[in-house]
């Protein structure tokens, strides 16, 4: 039979652009086997909420996975929170933090001198900190760290204390509506509490004798609710897993319910593991249904404003993602979450290209992965929510509209 029974779902971020001289990206790089895959398969364009939206990667992943952002998505705090390991649960309100350096009452440093080991002073925080709430502080990343709150009547609907700027003041959190005054006052306490904490603690005592910026506060963005949604194997009846290395995609698949695979020397950039990664996957696929691979050195490029960079690491990506050719009885699917032009230095509205190779696909006659080439492809234009949908029938999973 003739039909696929697992997913590969590759995503690269960022990677679909706009012309340089001409070509795009992806036109210019050496893909033999992204090109490939596209010649055994359907490709088309996709645009990752609709015509002219330009997303966020938060939103755009959720679509991805079928999830309608408009229905779900207050902010992309819970997914941080998620990937950050806080077990966070629906109805929490949960914030991106940055470790940051304050002087006076301006931001000299919003990210600390990009201070690492953050450890210490987050269990110092979680346990000198004292709200009427229940609250989890987690670190992530080098300078960034995740904030939740739970209890009854929180609302995320409140503005960042981050001024997203150094040399600016710390903004005071403000209630966007009047549910939120109780959230915007609780917000505000932990800060305080925090930074009289951090002031005083050895690691920034000592930072500050060797003349390193001190993380004497914290600033919060980014606010949401954590959605009320359907796990992954609710919605389609399939174990999903995700491999990923940045604390959003890997928060957006915990949320999801995927199980979250690690990978050992995975950063999220163009240094990134991604060969282990993508080993990772192929072996993720043996125990699981559905197998979301995130890749994130393009976008990383695509922020630096770097073609050549953007160019090198997608020839890099096609050599390593070889092996997932010869993958049996799977639909291997390869797209972006949006578009990342190095021109731009941040997202667009413009789609992505996608393609669907496997057991059962009509093949069409593209036979190379760009955003040209998938414009002329059997798949047409899409929004990256049917795509779950447009897999879920490719494996002979969905229920028949009418009888
Ligand atoms: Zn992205």
């Amino acid at each position: 039979m003739d039909i696929a029974k697992k997913i590969l779902l590759v995503i690269l971020d960022g990677a679909s652009d706009r012309p340089v001289k001409g070509k795009t990206p992806l036109q210019l790089a050496n893909t033999p086997n992204l090109d490939k895959i596209a010649s055994m398969g359907i490709s088309g364009i996709m645009d990752p909420i609709a015509p002219g939206i330009r997303p966020g990667s938060d939103v755009a992943h959720l679509a991805l996975l079928g999830y309608d952002p408009y229905e779900i998505y207050t902010g992309r705090g819970p997914f941080e929170a998620a990937g950050a390991s806080i077990p966070v649960k629906k109805g929490d309100i949960a914030f991106r933090c940055n470790f940051a350096t304050k002087r006076g009452d301006v931001i000299a440093d919003r990210r600390a001198g990009r201070i690492r080991g953050t450890g210490e002073l987050v269990r110092a925080v979680q346990e000198g900190v004292h709200l009427d709430v229940t609250f989890m502080f987690e670190k992530s990343a080098g300078h960034r760290a995740a904030l939740v709150l739970r209890g009854s009547g929180l609302d995320s609907d409140v503005s960042d204390s981050d001024p997203k700027h150094d040399g600016e003041a710390v903004r005071n959190v403000r209630a966007l509506k009047p549910d939120a005054e109780r959230t915007a006052r609780i917000l505000n306490e932990f800060t305080k509490q925090a930074e009289s904490i951090l002031e005083r603690h050895p690691l920034n005592v000592g930072r500050v004798k060797a003349g390193k910026p001190p993380a004497n506060t914290i600033i919060t963005r980014g606010a949401g609710m954590v959605p009320d949604i359907k796990t992954f194997s609710e919605k389609y009846g399939l174990k999903g897993a995700v491999i990923a290395a940045t604390a959003l995609v890997i928060g957006i698949g915990r949320i999801c319910g995927l199980n979250y695979i690690e990978t050992k020397g995975a950063t999220g950039g163009v240094d990134s593991n991604i060969d282990a990664k993508v080993k990772n996957a192929i072996d993720a696929l043996k125990k699981h249904d559905f197998v979301l691979l995130s890749i994130k050195g393009t976008d990383e490029a695509s922020h630096d404003g770097d073609v050549k960079k953007k160019i090198k690491f997608i020839s890099k990506i096609d050599e390593i993602l070889a092996p997932i050719i010869d993958l049996k009885d799977t639909l291997i699917v390869v797209t972006a979450d949006h578009s990342t032009p190095v021109a731009v230095r941040d997202h667009s509205a413009d789609p992505v290209p996608v393609m669907i190779a496997g057991p059962g696909v009509r093949a069409d006659n593209v036979c190379a992965y760009d955003e040209v080439s998938a414009a002329t492809g059997g798949l047409n234009r899409i929004r990256s929510v049917n795509l779950m949908p447009i897999l879920m029938d490719l494996v002979n999973k969905t229920k028949k509209f009418g009888a």
